[in-house]
């Protein structure tokens, strides 16, 4: 159990080292998953320097050199290691679903989710970076959700008809919000409600980049919202659009207000990360969330 455990937030901490490669190799012109763009040893950004393998331990060699280059001093990115540790503990997911690692079920759910985490990491990254979502993350992200569609066999199913790894999501009868969900409608036919949760974000964002004149979201914010929409369906996906724009604006303000002359024009902030961020808090916290909300109205 203990080896399971510590070799999967190892190989997680070890994947989180090759995200950050790609996350900061990438550029639109060369793309993601380029081989050329992808291979070749790390140098340090700042004096060009070829990393030795002790420079290339995930999270510890940040520490130990203290954040800085062994060579140059440079300052190293703060993405190193939390990029890293983040992917360990999504790495962990099993063991949040299930308890424990069993073979039969928990391999499907475990992979999809912890490939929609990876990709959220990525979309956090790079969106943070260069204000732009790569479509190659949107078009995962909804091809994921289609699998999910086809073979996660929860939409509207009892709980107590399934097996003990699946429970936790019988519970939510394919979504998020639980019994909540029953009140936004849709819960027919999971074909339906998720491509509709897709259409619903695509016109959602398209008005907002129609009213704002493409000042507040963009088209990767679009692509994203639809790719979420096929993968959590609805009403899911308005939860995510909500508190995704809501968190994202108030920061928005907060930089305005707290340092424009330092930011200048940089004050726009990329809605990418909150809408992901969302969509991790409706993984984790949908129901609860949304039982806090009807409590503190009186519904
Ligand atoms: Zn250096």
């Amino acid at each position: 159990m203990f080896v399971i455990f510590f070799f999967l937030f190892i190989l997680g901490l070890i994947v989180g080292s090759f995200l950050n490669v790609v996350s900061l190799r990438y550029s639109p012109e060369k793309g993601l998953f380029n081989f050329h763009n992808l291979s070749g040893r790390s140098r340090c950004l700042h004096c060009g320097k070829t990393l030795r393998w002790h420079e290339l331990i995930p999270v510890f060699s940040f520490l130990i050199q203290k954040g800085q280059c062994r060579s140059c001093g440079a300052k190293l990115n703060w993405q190193y290691p939390l990029v890293e540790l983040a992917s360990g503990f999504v790495f962990l997911l099993p063991f949040y679903l299930f308890g424990h690692f069993t073979f039969h079920f928990s391999l499907f759910t475990s992979v999809v989710w912890i490939s929609v985490f990876l990709i959220f990491l990525l979309i956090w990254t790079i969106d943070y970076r260069l204000y732009l979502i790569p479509d190659g993350l949107n078009i995962g992200l909804g091809i994921i959700g289609i699998f999910w569609i086809l073979f996660s066999g929860v939409y509207g199913s009892d709980s107590a008809f399934l097996p003990p790894g699946l429970s936790r999501f019988g519970e939510f009868q394919g979504s998020f919000f639980g019994s909540y969900a029953g009140l936004f409608g849709l819960r027919q036919n999971i074909w339906i409600n998720h491509f509709a949760a897709a259409l619903i974000g695509i016109s959602i964002v398209g008005l907002v980049i129609l009213l704002t004149k493409g000042k507040g979201m963009g088209m990767g914010d679009l692509k994203l919202l639809a790719a979420l929409g096929l993968l959590y369906g609805w009403p899911d996906v308005l939860f995510i659009f909500i508190i995704g724009t809501t968190v994202g604006a108030s920061a928005s303000v907060a930089l305005m207000l707290g340092s424009a002359r330092r930011w200048g024009m940089k004050s726009q902030i990329p809605f990418g990360p909150f809408l992901t961020l969302a969509a991790v808090l409706a993984f984790f916290f949908g129901e609860q969330i949304l039982r806090g909300y009807f409590n503190f109205f009186g519904i």
